[in-house]
């Protein structure tokens, strides 16, 4: 069985090679060969049509992506995109999330993302150590309809996190996201599983961080960081794991 999936594979890889060769239109035949069982390499033409065709971003959220990208320039990459924003929103839906939490909130967008899939009576600790950017958030927070459920705290995400614990909540949230300091991964994840129930999520953002954790050669900090993070986790028997190759990779730890 193995080896027929693994003589599947390869005939598919070696009609990608040849392909290479011998452009032209793909037969039916042909184009079945050359599907891969691996995560597809996005081409910018293959992304515009996922995010096209692959959800329904709310309006609101798109204009905050808009604004986001005029006042923030270069910085807008710290926003999360639309598709990981309706991945994480199906997620908080589908584990019927109430109590959440997210470190780095930058200007709201996945706070957003993830309120807007809450229930009425749900809600969102976003932590983040600058007010830079809440007023954009709360502007757009407001216009979404979701400003009532999102609780801002603006100091160290460690912080916030530890008050929280102090304040008797472990185990009692439903679903995290860690997307703030990268060097900070292992410290927020820690608190991440004392707060979560059994069977709560924690989802930890830029994972693959542009590729850069599989080359050995780059060892600036932050790469070092997530590259020794995702070591930690996936030995880390406490969690079920699952690390998705969504916009800049997010691993998603499910408490055991
Ligand atoms: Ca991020």
């Amino acid at each position: 069985m193995e080896y027929g999936i693994a003589m599947r594979q390869r005939m598919g890889e070696t009609w990608a090679i040849l392909r290479q060769f011998s452009p032209g239109p793909l037969g039916p035949l042909e184009r079945r060969r050359t599907i891969s069982n691996k995560t597809l390499t996005l081409t910018p033409q293959v992304y515009k049509y996922l995010v096209r065709q692959g959800m329904r971003e709310p309006d609101v959220l798109r204009n905050l992506r808009e604004a986001t990208s005029a006042q923030a320039g270069l910085a807008a990459g710290m926003q999360i995109s639309p598709e990981q924003g309706a991945f994480m929103g199906m997620l908080a839906s589908l584990m019927g999330a109430r109590k959440t939490l997210e470190a780095g909130v930058f200007t709201g967008y996945s706070a957003a993302a993830v309120a807007l899939a809450l229930p009425d009576d749900g809600t969102v600790v976003a932590c983040d150590i600058s007010d830079k950017w809440s007023g954009l958030a709360r502007e757009y927070w407001e216009l979404a309809g979701v400003a009532d459920k999102i609780d801002l705290r603006i100091a160290p995400a460690i912080q916030t996190m530890d008050a929280l614990v102090d304040a008797g909540e472990s185990g009692t949230f439903d679903f995290i996201f860690l997307d703030a300091e990268k060097t900070e991964y292992a410290a927020y994840y820690e608190r991440a599983l004392a707060l979560l129930r059994p069977g709560g999520l924690v989802a930890i953002d830029n994972v693959l961080w542009n590729g850069s954790v599989a080359d050995d050669t780059v060892i600036d900090t932050d790469t070092v960081a997530i590259r020794a993070f995702n070591e930690m986790v996936r030995h880390d028997d406490r969690v079920a794991l699952s690390m998705v190759p969504i916009a800049d990779g997010l691993t998603l730890a499910q408490k055991k």
